[in-house]
Order: C-alpha cells, then sequence, then structure tokens
C-alpha cells in the first residue's frame, strides 16, 4: 500500500453518520469506501431536522449545502410558549446567525438533508453502496477488522477492511459486540420519553390564518407543558410544517419493538395533549387517522471508548441523544468528518503498523467525545426544565424566560445564545487540524 487513500474503509449504517463519513472520506481521496446497510433504500422518515450552523459548516464543505439550503428555513427567531395557553414566555431573536457563525440556522426535511448527502456519495467514484445488507458479526477487531455480511436475499460472506466504522444507530449491532469484546455491558438506557413526528401540509392548513402565519413565518416555536412539549417549524420552501413532540412514554412502555416506532392511535395523541391550547388541538386535529407514528427516545449510558483496534463507532451508535438540542444528526456529521480527516493525517509509516490506525482512531475519541457527552447531557437537562411541572423550579425557569437577552441564557438550551455560541463556533475541523500531532504524540 502506498499511501493511506489506499486504506479500505467499511462503513456499517447509511443514515446521517454513514453517509457524511462516507462523502467526507471520498473528498478526502480516500479510493474505496464500501457501505452496508440493512434497508433496501435510504428509506425516507417523513420528519424535519434542524440544521444549525455546524452541520451547515460541514455540508458546505462536503459540497451539499447550496443545494440544500434551497428550500429550507432560514431562522431568524424562536418563540416558546405556554403549551395551555399559547401565551409567549419568551422570544429569542436570531437575526444574525450568520453573520457570527459564517452560516445560518435552518429547518429542513430528513429527506433533503440525507438525499443531499447521498447525491454527494454517488459522485464520488470511491463510493460503493451495498443496500439490503446488515452487519452480523465483527469477527476480528484488528488488525484487520474482518466482518460477516447478511444480504437479504443470500447468503452470509465476509468483507476484510483496513478500518471499520460503525454509524449502525442506536441499536448498534457494532457497538454491542465492542462492548462484549471489551467485557463491558451494554446499557441502553429507556428515557421514559417518546414522540410523535408529524408532517403538515400548506393545504392543509389554508382554511385557518393563524396556522398560516406559522407557516409563513421564519420562526421555531415550542410549546411546553408539564413532562411534554412540541417543536414546530416551516421546511420544504414553507410549503410544510413539522411537528416533533416529546412526551411520557406509555404507549411503549409495556411492549417494545424492534424499530423503537409504532403506529398511533390518533385518539391518544389528541389526549396526551388535551391540555394545549386550540390552536395546538387545530393543529393535530390534522394529522390523518392512521397515520399517527409514534418513537420511542432512548438513549445508552455513557461509554468507556468508542475505539477498539481499527474499528471506531460514530453517530448514534455511540453518543445517542434526546433530540431537545437539535444536535443528533450534526454531530453524527461532525463525527464522520473528522475521522476523514484524522485518518488522513495519519503517518505513512504508521501504514502498515495496526497500532498507528488504532491510534489515530484514538485522536478522533479525544476530539469528540468530550464535546459530544457535554451536549448529550445539555439535551437531556434541557428536556428535564422544558417539562417542569407547577411548583417554584417552574416558576423560576419562567422567570429566566422573561428576562430573556439580559443573561444571555435561556433554560431552553437550543435557543440559548450562550449554548449556541459555544456550539456553533466550534470548528471540529479545524480543531482536528490544529491537535491532531499533538494528540497522536500522547497516546
Ligand atoms: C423524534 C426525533 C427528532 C429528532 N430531531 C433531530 C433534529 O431536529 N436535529 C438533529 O440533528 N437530530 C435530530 N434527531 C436525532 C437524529 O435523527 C440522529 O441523531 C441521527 O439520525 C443519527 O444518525 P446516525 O447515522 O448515527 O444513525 P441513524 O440515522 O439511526 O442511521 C443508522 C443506519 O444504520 C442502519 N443499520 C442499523 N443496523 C445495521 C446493521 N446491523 N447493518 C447495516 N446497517 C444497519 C440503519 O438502517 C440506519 O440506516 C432526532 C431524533 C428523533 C428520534
Amino acid at each position: 500500500m502506498a499511501d493511506v487513500h489506499d486504506l479500505r474503509i467499511v462503513i456499517i449504517g447509511a443514515g446521517m453518520g454513514g453517509l457524511g463519513a462516507a462523502l467526507a472520506f471520498a473528498k478526502k481521496g480516500f479510493k474505496h469506501i464500501d457501505v452496508f446497510e440493512t434497508a433496501s433504500n435510504l428509506g425516507f422518515v417523513g420528519a424535519g431536522i434542524q440544521m444549525p450552523p455546524n452541520i451547515a459548516r460541514m455540508l458546505d464543505r462536503l459540497g451539499c449545502w447550496e443545494d440544500m439550503s434551497r428550500a429550507a428555513t432560514n431562522v431568524k427567531g424562536t418563540s416558546i410558549r405556554q403549551g395551555s395557553s399559547n401565551v409567549e414566555l419568551s422570544h429569542v431573536e436570531m437575526p444574525d446567525i450568520e453573520e457570527k457563525y459564517g452560516f445560518p440556522h435552518c429547518t429542513g426535511h430528513r429527506s433533503s438533508l440525507a438525499g443531499g448527502l447521498f447525491d454527494g456519495c454517488k459522485k464520488e467514484r470511491a463510493v460503493h453502496f451495498h443496500f439490503s445488507t446488515a452487519l452480523v458479526k465483527i469477527n476480528s477487531f484488528a488488525p484487520k477488522p474482518t466482518i460477516t455480511l447478511k444480504p437479504r436475499d443470500g447468503d452470509e460472506y465476509t468483507v476484510e477492511a483496513d478500518i471499520l466504522l460503525a454509524s449502525d444507530g442506536i441499536k448498534s449491532v457494532a457497538r454491542a459486540q465492542m462492548l462484549a469484546e471489551l467485557g463491558l455491558e451494554s446499557q441502553e438506557e429507556d428515557t421514559g420519553q417518546a414522540a410523535y413526528r408529524i408532517m403538515l401540509r400548506r393545504s392543509e392548513m389554508a382554511h385557518d390564518p393563524e396556522m398560516l402565519a406559522l407557516l409563513d413565518s421564519d420562526t421555531v416555536v415550542r410549546w411546553v407543558g408539564e413532562r411534554r412539549h412540541i417543536i414546530a417549524y416551516p421546511v420544504s420552501n414553507h410549503q410544510i410544517y413539522n411537528l416533533s413532540t416529546a412526551q411520557p412514554d406509555s404507549n411503549f412502555a409495556s411492549a417494545t419493538n424492534a424499530t423503537y416506532t409504532t403506529k398511533g392511535s390518533k385518539a391518544v395523541m389528541l389526549k396526551v395533549y388535551e391540555e394545549f391550547c386550540p390552536l395546538v388541538h387545530r393543529l393535530l386535529n390534522l394529522v390523518p387517522d392512521g397515520e399517527v407514528c409514534e418513537w420511542k427516545l432512548r438513549t445508552h449510558k455513557p461509554l468507556a471508548t468508542w475505539v477498539h483496534g481499527s474499528v471506531a463507532l460514530l453517530g448514534d451508535a455511540c453518543h445517542p441523544t434526546l433530540p431537545h438540542l437539535g444536535q443528533g444528526a450534526a454531530m453524527a456529521v461532525e463525527d464522520g468528518a473528522v475521522l476523514a480527516e484524522v485518518v488522513s493525517k495519519m503517518p505513512s509509516d504508521g501504514l502498515h503498523d495496526p497500532a498507528a490506525i488504532s491510534k489515530t482512531l484514538k485522536v478522533y475519541e479525544l476530539l469528540r467525545k468530550p464535546h459530544c457527552s457535554a451536549l448529550v447531557d445539555m439535551a437531556t437537562h434541557s428536556g428535564r426544565i422544558l417539562h417542569l411541572g407547577e411548583g417554584p423550579a417552574k416558576e423560576e425557569r419562567d422567570r429566566l424566560f422573561r428576562e430573556n437577552g439580559k443573561t444571555g441564557s435561556v433554560p431552553d438550551k437550543w435557543a440559548s445564545p450562550d449554548v449556541q455560541k459555544m456550539i456553533y463556533s466550534n470548528d471540529c475541523i479545524q480543531e482536528a487540524r490544529d491537535k491532531f500531532a499533538r494528540l497522536y504524540a500522547t497516546l
């Protein structure tokens, strides 16, 4: 092998993390990138997604932001409202996000994010997709990882990689096997929360001026109540209004299923939000019967390591998060980009030395783990604050919401200027460039 770009990179999972990693490695000039995905295609979830400046910066470097941003909503503010009354607790203006951080804070359709990354990959000769093919087992983690794969309609076969990147999501098979190999326990955590994801079309909202005002705005609205909230924003050139909720997980509590999703009952959904205001009722009432879909929100206890041998975990496989900070997909795409950056920096005399590959992957972990762990904790904390019931803690929260602006901070962490500064100004690629040599030398 002549140079680092000849390394065979095998990626498990074609979600945001896997697609982002494949594209980032291709853009860095790696020549052999194979992506294995259980599903037969990208399987677009009908849902919106927040695209904050830190993911926009990554997507721009990967050459796909311009296309994606066309249909996205450039968010100019957020309105945090009492769910029961629709009365505004706080309005955080965000007029200068692009000026401050180089990119706007946008909301978009998940299919445009995943589709844009996929289209970018398809233009790269180095990237090969193998859909309908599941990782069954990691047979060895080093020196060269070997894995067993199972095509949906075929026999199992084995593949060897120089580097294996597992972006197989919250239910990661790779994570479970890595932990077992290290003698550690897999500790998935039930958050006690579940989410409805809803998309309403302009034609469905057209009869209601109050709804249309939401759809035509460039504002993210969060309606908060005890143990539940709804976040909502326009996507797809203001043609679709996206709502994502969080409520106590009572429907999954008795029986979970393999995908953590279930067809829900509209009557139950309306009951869950019955204390909310008439505007919210009217929005939820637009969801057709039989089209209510609920997600179980799960996380995992912090992992002792993300790397073993020549295998690294990324995205939800190693830092699953509650969605309350809107950073899950951004973190997954950043992980892949940082991996491509550090592997491309690996000293060439380490090419035939598995220990050098492992050290390089460890640099990725050192760069990413503290940052992602802090964001995961913040998302959990933000959920706790947003879901407070009546009492002194809620009174204090609402006072802080009303004081918005004076302290540079609001209790809803995703909307809080101090948190935005911490997350949005963090250029993880520049950080990897600046710190690689020093961190590598410490290992
Ligand atoms: C309700 C809700 C709202 C959210 N809102 C936001 C938001 O606004 N902003 C944001 O940034 N994030 C949000 N997130 C989080 C975000 O969706 C995830 O963090 C992100 O998708 C993680 O990407 P990933 O690639 O790590 O995992 P995934 O997107 O889960 O992808 C994993 C892929 O691996 C495949 N796979 C799994 N097992 C195997 C196997 N054995 N072999 C082969 N392939 C396999 C799966 O089929 C899947 O395609 C939200 C999440 C939820 C649940």
